[in-house]
């Protein structure tokens, strides 16, 4: 079936992890159902993306996974895209977890560009992970991850019953297996050459480790993320020899939701 303007579709902005790179922004995914927009997540680099696709005034919201640098340091990018005087109507909803908002403040206060700096353009508020989320026809569930600061995975259902999971951070964790279980498509954090370069109390996820979570959440299909890009091609040969189900995501790849597994890239970033 053609991706159809209806159909739950996603835009990798960007799939790095926090090192900087050419050409290659952190996480940020833009999520579509018909006239519905959403960004999970802002790292560094996703703003002037995000800016070449959508105006951000359109935008139904932002939701933020964790609170680490390279998942929400562009809502400051982003903030720069809305006009300084009179303010916006209606300001952009942006969700952050549990304990989010003095964060955010506190950047604000860092930056000290002037008072209230969100304040006119974002109507910020925290998530219940326990809670179910409706942001225009989409339906947004949370669960904690397994990382070295409070995170939550975000599964989005749209009505016709697609749904995407993305787990942001985390290491290995049964929780997040029975939270994609099923999904048609679930991105997977691939952050780590070797187990043993992860902390004693585990937070990422080798490739290997991130292929056999999705398997075993019999996914429809998967896609890594956070991962340098200079490791594609391993990564490419390693999700090869699992199957046509899974692949290293890439910035600007563009894929319906119900079809991932099947027909791939409907084509380029816009
Ligand atoms: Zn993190
Ligand atoms: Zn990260």
């Amino acid at each position: 079936m053609p991706a159809g303007p209806g159909r739950l579709r996603l835009t990798v902005l960007g799939c790095s992890n926090a090192i900087p790179y050419p050409d290659a922004a952190a996480s940020g995914f833009l999520v579509e159902y018909a006239e519905t927009t959403i960004l999970l997540d802002a790292g560094q680099g996703v703003a002037i993306r995000l800016a070449d696709i959508v105006d951000p005034r359109q935008m139904a919201g932002i939701v933020i996974g964790h609170m680490h640098a390279d998942h929400f340091f562009d809502l400051v990018g982003v903030r720069y895209l809305f006009p300084w005087a009179g303010g916006v109507s209606p300001r952009l909803p942006v969700h952050l977890p549990p304990g989010g908002r003095p964060r955010l403040a506190e950047l604000a206060s860092a930056i000290s560009e002037r008072p209230g700096f969100f304040d006119a353009a974002y109507d910020v508020d925290e998530y219940d992970p326990d809670e179910a989320l409706s942001v225009g026809p989409l339906t947004l569930r949370f669960a904690p991850a397994r990382h070295y600061v409070p995170a939550y995975a975000v599964s989005i259902q749209a009505p016709d019953g697609a749904r995407l999971v993305y787990l942001g951070d985390t290491g290995p964790s049964d929780t997040m297996t029975e939270f994609a279980r099923g999904a048609d498509l679930l991105l997977v954090e691939a952050t780590l050459r070797d187990a043993a370069d992860d902390d004693a109390e585990r937070g990422h996820l080798t490739a290997s480790e991130a292929i056999d979570l999705a398997r075993d959440a019999e996914v429809g299909a998967a896609r890594l993320v956070h991962y340098p890009p200079d490791r594609h091609a391993e990564l490419e040969a390693l999700c090869a020899s699992a199957g046509t189900w899974i692949a290293p995501a890439t910035p600007g790849l563009r894929l319906s939701v119900s079809d991932a597994g099947i027909a791939g890239a409907v084509g380029p970033a816009a």
